[in-house]
């Protein structure tokens, strides 16, 4: 290679330390105009405290080129199923910090903030009608939040009606798992539903589970093998008909977007990730919002605050905070996350209800492309249409050429890409789950399907070659579990 290309890749790689160079400065102070003040006692002093010696622009150059190190939706195509990384329109970012919305105080006089709480009571009306649900509460934080909300409002309602035998909650082995998380944390035993073997809810097994202990489900739908349950209808007759509460797991309701309500299919509550179906730049495990939608069984337990308009005898409209009837109380402090609540009203104003049909149809379109392309170069579980997102499997390929799913996810950021979700959901083996958007461009998804070709040949041909990647990064194959138990974040200096 060209020594100077060599030396250019080499240095943008050099940590801040290695960049030091003794005496050089960063800033100019000015010298004290106030009396200088002793140091505490010299056993509170470290001896050698080493700190980098750079100037402003060269730290500022690290800093940049460390970020492009990064992966992220705006530099790469990001299929990681599940999660739902689209591309954000930065309209969204611009409306949320417009100083108006952005400087607002959570303790301000409910008569100041009307514009605010008028767009919170119009995104409760949005998220009803995508949903077809009665009523939501915006506060919960996350996907996880809403899910816990849900569960914390289940329990309320079984108390109210004297049944606290109530006691255990059905949740799929294809489940999330903040699924069965947040069904413990509300006090419920989970118990495990099986898959057949199309994918869809086992219903011999759910008839053989229901009982008057029921509390009742939670499911996601699609599931999280991106298939559209089959069953779905029957399975929330039977859990309404036991008694039990029927939750959906609506974090990604990419696919059902203006054309399946769930509230019309019979599920009781839901939660929405603003995050992941909406917009909301997330990840690295923020920021987001977790909306709870609720039918008419649920909506009197629904968390405080919820807004409420109210027409004056003049005919004006107010807006204010209210607590629904049963509240379960707050799920955290204030209203919410104001700026991602923000963010989904805008997008889904931009978009009106034919744009936010569209949105399922391309998801769709485009999950099913990447399974027709790439159905005879990996396993496919569940040979059937997908919803958004399609799961795939390394499993002959390990067996063939002991290349897994992790080789080939590591692999992918070679050529660019982010590794699709792996091991998940837990009952496919080898799973890779590809979610590909409906933002990405046709040109896009065909160059996936040509790098994962050309990885499933490199597999065969070249084992190894996977074994290693990823080869061009910074950092080349960790040892995760150590990573994970012995995170290594800062610079050390030489023994
Ligand atoms: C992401 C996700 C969740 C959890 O959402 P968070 O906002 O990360 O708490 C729950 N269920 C499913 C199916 C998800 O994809």
């Amino acid at each position: 290679m060209n020594p100077l290309l060599d030396r250019y890749e080499r240095d943008r790689r050099r940590l801040l330390m290695e960049r030091s160079v003794s005496g050089r400065l960063g800033t100019t102070l000015q010298p004290l105009d106030v009396p200088e003040q002793p140091l505490p006692p010299s056993d509170m002093l470290r001896g050698d405290l080493p700190m980098p010696e750079v100037s402003e622009g060269e730290i500022v150059r690290y800093f940049s080129q460390l970020s492009q190190f990064n992966f992220s939706i705006d530099h790469n195509f990001y299929p990681l199923g599940s999660c739902t990384m689209k591309y954000n329109p930065k309209l969204n970012d611009e409306i949320s910090s417009t100083p108006g919305m952005a400087q607002l105080h959570p303790y301000q006089p409910e008569s100041t903030v009307q514009g605010a709480l008028k767009l919170m009571y119009e995104l409760q009306g949005y998220l009803n009608e995508i949903t077809g649900m009665s009523a939501n509460s915006l506060a919960p934080m996350a996907g996880a939040d809403g899910e816990l909300a849900g569960m914390l409002m289940t329990r309320a309602y079984h108390l109210a009606n004297g049944d606290a035998q109530r006691k255990y909650v059905l949740i799929p082995d294809s489940a999330h798992g903040t699924n069965p998380a947040s069904a413990a944390m509300a006090g419920f035993e989970v118990v495990t539903l099986p898959s057949d073997a199309r994918g869809d809810t086992d219903l011999d097994a759910l008839r053989s589970s229901v009982s008057d202990e029921l509390a009742g489900l939670m499911i996601t739908l699609p599931s999280t093998l991106g298939l559209f349950d089959g069953h779905i209808l029957e399975v929330c007759r039977v859990v309404s008909e036991a008694g039990g509460i029927v939750y959906g797991d609506g974090a990604n309701l990419n696919a059902l977007l203006g054309r399946v309500k769930l509230g019309d299919l019979g599920f009781d509550v839901v939660h929405s990730n603003l995050h992941k179906t909406f917009t909301q730049p997330h990840g690295g495990g923020g920021p987001g919002a977790g909306p709870v939608i609720a039918g008419p069984k649920l909506e009197p337990y629904l968390p405080t605050p919820i807004v409420t308009r109210h027409v004056e005898e003049d005919g004006s409209e107010r807006y204010s905070l209210s607590a629904p009837e049963n509240s379960i109380g707050r799920m955290g402090a204030f209203h919410g996350n104001f700026g991602a609540l923000l963010r989904a009203y805008a997008y889904i104003a931009t978009l009106g209800a034919p744009g936010i049909a569209g949105i399922s149809e391309d998801a769709v379109i485009n999950a099913n492309y990447i399974l027709s392309r790439l159905k005879d170069d990996f396993d496919l579980p569940y040979d059937r249409v997908c919803m958004h997102e399609v799961v795939l499997s390394a499993r002959s390929m390990k067996r063939a050429h002991g290349v897994n799913a992790l080789d080939v996810a590591k692999r992918l950021i070679d050529y660019g890409i982010h590794p699709p979700t792996m091991y998940f959901p837990l009952i496919v083996e080898e799973a890779l789950m590809i979610e590909p958007t409906e933002t990405e461009s046709r040109e896009t998804l065909d160059y996936f399907i040509e790098v994962m070709k050309t990885i499933a040949q490199e597999a065969a041909d070249e084992p190894d070659l996977l074994h290693d990647a990823p080869h061009d990064t910074p950092n080349t194959r960790l040892d995760e579990a150590l990573a994970a138990r012995r995170p290594y974040l800062r610079w050390r200096p030489e023994p």
